[in-house]
Parts: C-alpha cells; sequence; structure tokens
C-alpha cells in the first residue's frame, strides 16, 4: 500500500532514469518511422526484428566511441574513479534500490533454467509445441520452466556502484567521482530509434554532501551545453521528471519537478517536432545514501547526483542534423572528433568558462 509517506519518500529519490523521460518528447508511433526506416536503409543500425533491440554499424560505433573520448576529456580534470561493470546487478541490491517501486514496468529480470531431467524433458515438449506456431503467437508456455536467478539487468549505468561504495565505509572529505559506462535495459519496446530497450548511459556520479553535489550537477549542466554545442546540435536544457508509474506516480513526478530534482538536455532526433533527452542531470538528494548507508566522513548520509550520457542517443542525434555520410560533417565537428578531441575540449571548457564568467558580471552589474 502506498501511503502519502510513501509518496513523499519517493517524490525525493529523484531516481535516475536517464534515458526514459517523456518529458518533452511526442507521441513517437507517428512521427518516427521515416528516421528509423534511413537508419536501416543506410545500415547504420541493424533490425533484428525486435523493436528497440538493434545492431550498430562500425561507422556508428566509430562515432559514439569518439563521443565517448570527447566526455573523457570533459572530466579528466574532476580525475574520476573510472568502473566498469558488466550490463547486470545482483539482484539483491537491485530489490534494495526500490527501482521496481517506480518504474515496474521498465525492468529486466533474468530466468534459467534450474530444474532436473523431468523439467528438461517439459521444457522441450512446450519448445517443440511453441515452434509449430509463427513467431507473434507462439506460446511461452516452455518459460514456466525458467526460474528467475541471482541477477537482473541494469536499469541505470550508475546504480551498481552505490553498494559498492557503501562497502568501502565512509567517503573522503572530498567525497567520490566516479565514471562508469554500461549497457542499459528499459523495457520499453519503440519504433522510436531514440528508444531503445538496450543502451548505453555513460555516467560521472558524485557522492559527498549536498553543496558538493549540486555544485557538480550545476558544472555538468555547463559542461553537457558545451559538449553539445561543439557539436553543434541543439542545446536545450529543461527541468524534467521521470516517468513514475502508476496512480502515485503523477504526485511523485510533481514533486520532482518542484524540487528540481532533474533536468535534461533536449535535442530533436526522431523528428524536428519531438524532442528527446540525450543527457541528463540528476541530484538523488540522500535516496541512495540512505538505502545503502553510504556516509560523509562527518557521519551524515551522504547525498548523490550524476549526469548521464545517452550514448546512442547523441550519436543519433549527430546523424540526424549533419546526414548519414560523416566526412561531409561540418569541420569543426570533425575536428572535434576526429582531430585534437582533448585540445578542442580544452579550448572550449576555457572560452565557455569566460563566457559564463562575463555573464554573471553582466548579470551582476545589471
Ligand atoms: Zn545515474
Amino acid at each position: 500500500m502506498n501511503t502519502m509517506t510513501d509518496i513523499a519518500a519517493l517524490a525525493t529519490a529523484g531516481t535516475d532514469t536517464t534515458d526514459t523521460s517523456t518529458s518533452a518528447t511526442a507521441p513517437v508511433a507517428a512521427a518516427a518511422p521515416t528516421f528509423r526506416d534511413e537508419l536501416l536503409a543506410a545500415g547504420l543500425l541493424i533490425d533484428t526484428g525486435e523493436d528497440g533491440l538493434y545492431g550498430r554499424s562500425q561507422v556508428f560505433e566509430d562515432v559514439l566511441e569518439r563521443v565517448n573520448v570527447a566526455i573523457t576529456h570533459l572530466g579528466a580534470d574532476q580525475a574520476p574513479e573510472v568502473l566498469r561493470f558488466p550490463p547486470a546487478m545482483r539482484r539483491t541490491d537491485f530489490e534494495d534500490s526500490e527501482y521496481l517501486k517506480s518504474f515496474p514496468t521498465l525492468a529486466g529480470t533474468i530466468h534459467s533454467f534450474c530444474g532436473n531431467d523431468g523439467g528438461h524433458r517439459r521444457l522441450l515438449r512446450a519448445l517443440d509445441d511453441a515452434m509449430t506456431d509463427s513467431d507473434d503467437d507462439r506460446s511461452d508456455e516452455w518459460m514456466e520452466q525458467q526460474k528467475p536467478t541471482r541477477v537482473v539487468l541494469t536499469p541505470a549505468a550508475c546504480y551498481p556502484i552505490y553498494p559498492v561504495m557503501a562497502r568501502r565505509g565512509p567517503l573522503p572529505e572530498d567525497g567520490r567521482t566516479i565514471d562508469v559506462m554500461s549497457y542499459c535495459f528499459r523495457h520499453e519496446p519503440s519504433l522510436d530509434p531514440g528508444r531503445m530497450q538496450m543502451f548505453r548511459q555513460r555516467e560521472y556520479v558524485r557522492l559527498g554532501n549536498a553543496e558538493q553535489v549540486m555544485a557538480f550537477r550545476q558544472m555538468w549542466i555547463e559542461r553537457g551545453s558545451l559538449l553539445v554545442t561543439l557539436l553543434q546540435l541543439p542545446v536545450e536544457v529543461d527541468l524534467a521528471n521521470d516517468p513514475f508509474f502508476g496512480r502515485g506516480g503523477k504526485i511523485i513526478a510533481d514533486s520532482q519537478r518542484a524540487q528540481a530534482l532533474k533536468f535534461e538536455l533536449l535535442i530533436p532526433v526522431a523528428n524536428p517536432d519531438s524532442k528527446t533527452a540525450c543527457l541528463s542531470f540528476n541530484y538523488h538528494m540522500d535516496h541512495f545514501g540512505a538505502i545503502w548507508k553510504i556516509e560523509c566522513d562527518d557521519g551524515a548520509v551522504a547525498h548523490t547526483g550524476c549526469v548521464g550520457f545517452g550514448m546512442e542517443r547523441i550519436t543519433l542525434a549527430l546523424f540526424r542534423h549533419h546526414g548519414f555520410d560523416v566526412n561531409a560533417w561540418p569541420d569543426d565537428v570533425r575536428a572535434l572528433l576526429w582531430g585534437d578531441t582533448a585540445g578542442i575540449v580544452a579550448q572550449g571548457m576555457a572560452t565557455h568558462t569566460s563566457t559564463l564568467a562575463a555573464a554573471a558580471d553582466a548579470g551582476a552589474d545589471a
């Protein structure tokens, strides 16, 4: 049962779902297929027959990896600890995360056959029966022999790190900054190529006190905007909310907005009239700190926040706005991705910072 207290508690979570926001995206069914068809025809994405599950071409992966390198240079001065996990996490950690309270329909669990010879025979009989039907009508009765495993698919790249950080004991005085990247799973089959079921998130995650996390988020709203500017894509940062499930979901979403816990950087991807969240800037307050008992050096419950880069979405936005021939992309974008990436990012940060300082001065003068 969901009491108001539960809802209030959830509302402060700012639960991180970088790639699922529906805050500014129009209905996709009517608008998306054209761009999707073009991507498939060009071979940039490879159809698997399942909506939202694609192969990627060499060209697509090359662009994605170069964007990833630019993100590394953008965060290098933060000296983040680099951690990589497989796209699965311990089921008990997932249960603790309270993800199922907010996003039950998006979660993906992993099941395996754990039975005996009799069970195996039942499985094969059910499978034989199923094979006589077409793909779409196939019975899933054989899956009755499958049992939940102790692992689930990762819903957001930062989820695996919180229990790991908690086990290390109190945070150092400066807190911690972690660099993660992972394939993530969300069960939301769609024809919008910007809404995949399995996609990569690159994240920087900050753990510390509220001040440290808020400063981190502000810095990344600026740096994320810089990256998108350097990529010559339109920049629009907006207040956002996660797609919380159920009757209480609206209240939680409204509260998340009222507390300004989540911002997104939106870029038109599938078509010019709808915008897709390509980056998100999340402040979880002490939600994860309280769940996993992560402490600051003074014993206070740690706050956390993260910036998430939707790697496929940024890559798709580049193809959308600059065309499918990467050799014909604007010179400055080519220089950033295929040239002196570190130098251009450093120069951009220096210029961007002075622009921001000038804007702040101008504001102070006014
Ligand atoms: Zn995150």
